[in-house]
């Protein structure tokens, strides 16, 4: 049965092909080879001559993601910043970027280093705002539109076929930072975007144990060419221990993402009236200005990440962290066992985050010991 015809958990549950015709193995083998003999007539049998250009291992894992994105190819990357840099690599000397205002942090500060280099013209827009993005692409300049949904840490949502028309209609390609859709939620590439981008480290993965990025294109074109020879040339795919970690980690993706969803809704709605809580921030509430939009988009859940802003100040909400006992105060998202972390001691003084914030990543733990332990550790402030 060709992958064409199977649903997305069992794609992902088989790692898109479940025996190793060699071994008969139901688990992909793992080869970790750097470089591959020639045969008889000095030709590769198969594949890359050389680890920096890929092998097996990290193909097949990208071959998963690919099947799960609907993309036309997928390639995995050292980690997720990889992956981002290398996109923007490809635009052109003095080439115009339009992105949003609140994401990602690392994203927003490499944009405004190429900008202050002279690498590139940046416009930022406020996140989630359609105008704003319309007013911000300048026809027949703008190369790349950038947008992260639902995005950090506000979990703003943005409209992706929307997106991708303002874009299209502006000469543009729309790239998807998608690592919260965790390819279970939304497929942005369906709904007209050029590039998906992901974290790996993060839903994919699921196990905090694994650093990567991913890009998956709807069309090759040149530019994917490019990111393919960057990829190559910088020398940053993704270890075959790592890809083979990763599709460890698809296999239940599914299962996880959904648990992480349901956990993160019930906390979401116990938390929305809590007397020390001013405002909970998840796109799943119906209280939540993207609530319309995630729900025609986000077909597959909300995800497992939401922000509590506090009746606090910055110190009790950082002291708020430090009182958990379920939860572990630590960054990152998208793994099994639920974080906290006071976004603004993270993201540093200039940041725009609120001094209140705590952003939570909600695993798949009883959701009864996560409210218990969110309970008590408001009490002490
Ligand atoms: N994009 C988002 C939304 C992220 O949360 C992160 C990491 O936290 C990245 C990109 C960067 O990915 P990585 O840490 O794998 O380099």
């Amino acid at each position: 049965m060709s992958n064409k015809s199977l649903r997305p958990e069992t794609i992902a549950a088989h790692t898109a092909r479940s025996v190793d015709e060699a071994t008969g193995a139901v688990v992909p083998p793992l080869y970790f080879a750097t470089t591959y003999a020639r045969d008889e007539n000095y030709n590769y049998r198969a594949g890359p001559d050389y680890l920096r250009a890929g092998n097996a291992t990290i193909v097949q894992a990208e071959n998963t993601l690919n099947a799960l994105e609907g993309g036309a190819d997928t390639m995995l990357f050292a980690s997720g910043m990889a992956a981002i840099t290398t996109l923007f690599e490809t635009v052109p000397q003095g080439g115009h970027v339009v992105a949003q205002d609140a994401m990602y942090y690392n994203t927003r500060e490499w944009l405004q280093r190429l900008e202050k280099k002279g690498r590139i013209h940046l416009t930022l827009f406020k996140a989630g705002d359609l105008e704003a993005m319309q007013a911000a692409v300048q026809h027949g300049k703008t190369d790349v539109v950038w947008i992260e949904t639902p995005s950090n840490p506000n979990w703003v949502v943005t409209d992706i076929a929307a997106s991708a028309d303002i874009a299209h209609a502006a000469g543009a390609v729309l790239a998807v930072d998608a690592t919260m859709l965790g390819a279970v939620a939304a497929q942005p590439l369906k709904l007209g975007a050029d590039y998906v981008f992901h974290s790996v480290t993060k839903y994919l993965n699921g196990h905090s144990d694994v650093l990567g990025g991913a890009l998956v294109v709807a069309k090759a074109t040149p530019r994917w060419d490019e990111i393919r020879y960057l990829r190559t040339k910088i020398g940053h795919p993704m270890s075959p221990f790592d890809a083979w970690l990763l599709m460890r980690g698809m296999r239940t993706l599914f299962v996880r993402y959904a648990q992480s969803s349901a956990n993160a809704m019930a906390i979401a709605k116990h938390f929305s009236k809590h007397p020390k809580v001013e405002r909970v921030l998840y796109p799943g509430l119906s209280s939540h200005p993207g609530h319309d939009v995630a729900k025609r988009e986000m077909t597959g859940g909300y995800s497992g990440m939401l922000s509590m802003l506090l009746h606090s100040d910055f110190e009790g909400a950082k002291k708020f962290c430090t009182k958990l006992k379920v939860l572990i105060p630590a960054t990152s998202l998208g793994g099994v066992e639920s974080l906290a972390e006071h976004r603004k001691t993270v993201e540093g003084a200039t940041s725009p985050v609120a001094d209140n914030l705590v952003r939570f990543s909600i695993g798949i733990e009883n959701v009864d010991d996560l409210i218990a332990d969110i309970e008590q550790a408001l009490n002490t402030i």
